[in-house]
């Protein structure tokens, strides 16, 4: 009965079974799909260096791994309505990059395949709908009526998470109006476009709305923020997207198309990250959703993993009561980041938009007005511990 219990084999919760294993405890996790489920799109992209350091601390030789399949590229650019304002290529840095682009469901892949090496028990098909926890243990039911019973569990089962709603557990915080809309496109072989990411405000081609390319192993996503009166079906259905992607990346794209998506801002985090008898520990999107921009959603909650998996080695109510207020701590700091950059992207004043357009006005004497338009969609960095996030 010293087995642990993780809930959801999303990135979050395969790292949470990793860093249980490398503190020696068995694992079982426990999933809702099959186990020749196929998860959709790019999704969280960047894997910070913390983030890297944090996986290979559970799996030596895991950072390696994934950077070698990732790509780092070492030119951003920022250009506003149709003119460079930015441009900044770093020389490549010694030791492990600060971050690395790939595919969420390649993420997925190496650290699937780490956690059965390193014995981690997986239950496929395995949809858990309930959860009682007592001063001593905690006990889940699945829909089919099976039971686990274990000292404790670790939910990593999402932003729908069943545990969280089964121990009543709000999620608190705002959603911002508006959505934007997330576009994979696999590389045309012999002609991929420069290795650079580049985000260019109130883009002309899109009727003035701003757009971010990043690439990833493979093919690159285009991020297309959106208007608040936008209809999602103008914009966000793959019919809309082959419409107005020529005019943003150019021709031989549209039929290149991988995957279409629309993401919302939701900015909520868990009013506790454990239940009251400290024997459940919510991680990722679990407990905390961001908007993207900032990579903080996947990179915090891989910290919020690694922090479970040392408050459950431990044992003790006071490691876990520790976890559930540090993590904490950094969720809200990371949502306040996010708030930070939505204003910037999404202003709601005037005043906003005409401060970047002095900024791209004056960006080619003053420097650091372009400095500024790029780092601001991105927030602030660090702050909390390992609350991860920063400009990519
Ligand atoms: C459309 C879309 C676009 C996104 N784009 C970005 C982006 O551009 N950048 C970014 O940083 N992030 C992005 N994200 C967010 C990113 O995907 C998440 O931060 C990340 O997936 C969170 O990981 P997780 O493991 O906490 O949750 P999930 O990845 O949601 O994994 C949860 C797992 O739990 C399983 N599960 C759910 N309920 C149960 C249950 N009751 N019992 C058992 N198992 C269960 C699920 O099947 C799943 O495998 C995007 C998300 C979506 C949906």
């Amino acid at each position: 009965m010293n087995e642990v219990l993780v809930v959801g084999a999303g990135p979050v919760g395969l790292s949470a079974a990793l860093a249980l294993r490398a503190r020696g405890l068995p694992v079982v996790l426990l999933e809702a799909d099959p186990e020749d489920r196929e998860r959709p799109g790019s999704r969280a992209l960047f894997v910070h260096r913390e983030t890297l350091r944090l996986l290979d601390g559970m799996r030596p030789g895991l950072a390696d791994e994934i950077t070698a399949y990732g790509r780092t590229w070492q030119t951003r650019r920022t250009v506003y309505r149709g003119r460079e304002v930015y441009s900044r290529t770093h020389p490549p840095s010694p030791g492990l990059p600060p971050f690395t682009s790939l595919r969420q469901v390649d993420t997925e892949r190496f650290l699937r395949a780490a956690c059965e090496r390193a014995g981690v028990e997986f239950v496929w098909d395995a949809r858990v709908t309930d959860v009682r926890s007592t001063a001593a243990e905690v006990h889940l039911t699945a829909e089919d009526g099976r039971v686990w019973t274990a000292g404790y569990a670790v939910a990593a089962d999402g932003a729908r998470s069943a545990l969280r709603r089964g121990l009543d557990i709000a999620m608190e915080g705002s959603h911002g109006e508006g959505f934007h809309v997330v576009v994979d496109i696999a590389d045309i072989p012999g002609a991929e476009l420069p290795l650079e990411r580049v985000f260019h405000y109130e883009h002309p081609g899109v009727g003035g709305r701003s757009v971010m390319r990043v690439p990833f192993t493979g093919g690159f996503q285009i991020d297309l923020q959106c208007r608040d009166d936008d209809r999602q079906e103008a914009y966000g259905s793959p019919e809309a997207a082959r419409r107005w992607l020529p005019s943003v990346v150019g021709d031989g794209y549209a039929e290149r198309i991988l995957w279409v998506s629309t993401y919302r801002f939701l900015r909520k985090v868990a009013a506790s990250f454990t239940d009251p008898h400290g024997r459940v520990l919510l991680v990722g999107e679990a407990a905390h959703l961001f908007p993207p921009f900032g990579a903080r959603g996947m990179n915090s909650g891989i910290a919020d993993a690694a922090a479970a998996a040392k408050a459950v080695a431990a044992g003790t109510a006071e490691a876990v009561a520790d976890f559930a207020d540090v993590r904490r701590a950094a969720a809200l700091f990371n949502s306040a980041a996010a708030g930070e950059a939505l204003d910037h992207l999404r202003p709601r004043r005037r005043i906003v938009r005409a401060r970047q357009r002095a900024a791209a006005a004056l960006a080619p004497v003053l420097p650091w007005c372009g400095s500024w338009l790029e780092h601001a969609p991105y927030g602030p960095r660090g702050g909390a511990p390992v609350a991860a996030g920063g400009t990519y």
